[in-house]
């Protein structure tokens, strides 16, 4: 099996992880050989209630029996997608009034753009160092890394990039400028949150210029930082929002957000100025109505801020420079590449899985369902310390 999927899978690194899954429940990912492994990355943030959440699978058995894609997006009523914004839209702040739903987390960035450059009429976009959000053209177009930009060369033009949690050249933020996008808390960036005061500024210059600012939070939504969302821990609320990963309960979708007025754009110059075949799938979207019906019932928010709590206060020690992050959106900051790439080793061997970020080879990620328990919590945590211990 590995070697047809070496020969027939197209592979974007010459050391996939390979692991070959057999089934998956909650906190665990199960291979064929039968061996247990903790999940402590969640698919880079996905399963955030655990694998196959018994609420998330019903809904999808649910709408197999109703229907499955019956038109492409935005003609026809389907009850999943209307009642999956419905409770949306009723959780976000008054200014977020209406969801076009894709199919991942670079459409919702593509849209987010497109949406800002017609509202707006204007093409400059700023975007920070170290960001990543997405691998389309256009997201690449905004994403803050040069060594993943630059085999792509022309990307999108009229495209500046600012220092995150910096005040150097904010006065590029101007009259010309369509949308300011950014994640609160970078995460391919390395688990970097933004600074308050920063990001109440960064919004007060868009206000200033007339610019969108767009929060990428397909990472850090879904309560995963111990909010539903990660701008509510600054009080600054985007005029669009991009959503993803999470989003599904481990089914496809995206989408993006803004208010009716904005979205107006998108219906003249020419009627249909944005479409999508499958964007807001019936099944995802009964997915991701069920997914966010269980996390606003349940205590996973809290939860998120104990997994924080019990981390920051647990992995200190030789070789742990500093453990950042909020909520179970956590990063390990290590003194080495090398003995990262131990502990991210040895933890495999010993059935954990824990990832890297992309913009960083010194930081260990960590996102664990916000369903964990404590003593599988703990063991997880004993055995990193355990290894940066020993490889120190
Ligand atoms: N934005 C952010 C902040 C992300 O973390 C990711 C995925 N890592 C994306 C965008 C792209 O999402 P997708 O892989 O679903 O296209």
């Amino acid at each position: 099996m590995l070697e047809k999927f070496l020969r027939h899978i197209a592979q974007t690194s010459d050391a996939p992880m390979g692991l070959e899954v057999s089934h998956a429940e909650g906190p665990f990912i199960f291979t064929k050989k039968g061996k247990r492994f903790i999940d402590f990355i969640s698919g880079i943030a996905v399963s955030s209630l655990g694998h196959r959440h018994p609420k998330v699978i019903k809904a999808i058995h649910e709408q197999v029996d109703k229907h499955l894609h019956v038109m492409v997006y935005g003609e026809f009523v389907q009850q999943p997608q209307v009642d999956f914004a419905e409770l949306l839209i009723s959780n976000l702040p008054k200014k977020l009034e209406q969801v076009y739903l894709v199919n991942s987390g670079t459409e919702a960035t593509e849209g987010a753009l497109k949406l800002a450059k017609k509202y707006t009429g204007r093409t400059k976009l700023i975007g920070f160092k170290n960001s990543y959000h997405g691998d389309t053209h256009g997201s690449l177009s905004v994403t803050g890394r040069d060594v993943y930009r630059d085999p792509y060369l022309p990307l999108l033009p009229n495209v500046y990039f600012l220092e995150f949690n910096s005040d150097k050249n904010l006065d590029l933020i101007d009259e010309e400028t369509a949308a300011v996008i950014m994640e609160p808390i970078q995460g391919e960036g390395g688990i970097i949150p933004a600074q308050k005061e920063w990001l109440q500024k960064i919004r007060e210059r868009c206000d200033e210029a007339g610019a969108l600012l767009i929060f990428d939070e397909i990472q850090s939504g879904f309560g995963r930082t111990g909010k539903l969302f990660a701008f509510e821990h600054y009080k600054v609320v985007p005029d669009i929002l991009c959503i993803a990963k999470a989003m599904g309960g481990g089914m496809p979708i995206g989408g993006f957000v803004s208010s009716t007025k904005i979205f107006q754009s998108f219906k003249y110059d020419p009627p249909l100025n944005h479409v999508t075949t499958f964007g807001g799938h019936p099944v995802s979207a009964a997915a991701a109505h069920a997914n966010f019906k269980e996390l606003l019932s349940g205590n996973y928010l809290s939860r998120a801020v104990e997994i924080e709590q019990t981390v920051k206060s647990k992995l200190k020690g030789k070789g742990i420079l500093e453990v950042r992050g909020m909520g179970a959106m956590l990063g390990l900051q290590l003194e080495s590449r090398e003995l990262t790439k131990k502990v991210v080793e040895e933890c495999f061997e010993k059935g954990i899985l824990l990832g890297w970020t992309l913009h960083s080879n010194t930081l260990i990620r960590l996102a664990p369902p916000l369903t964990i328990e404590n003593d599988l919590l703990n063991e997880v945590l004993d055995t990193i310390l355990e290894a940066v211990e020993r490889h120190s």
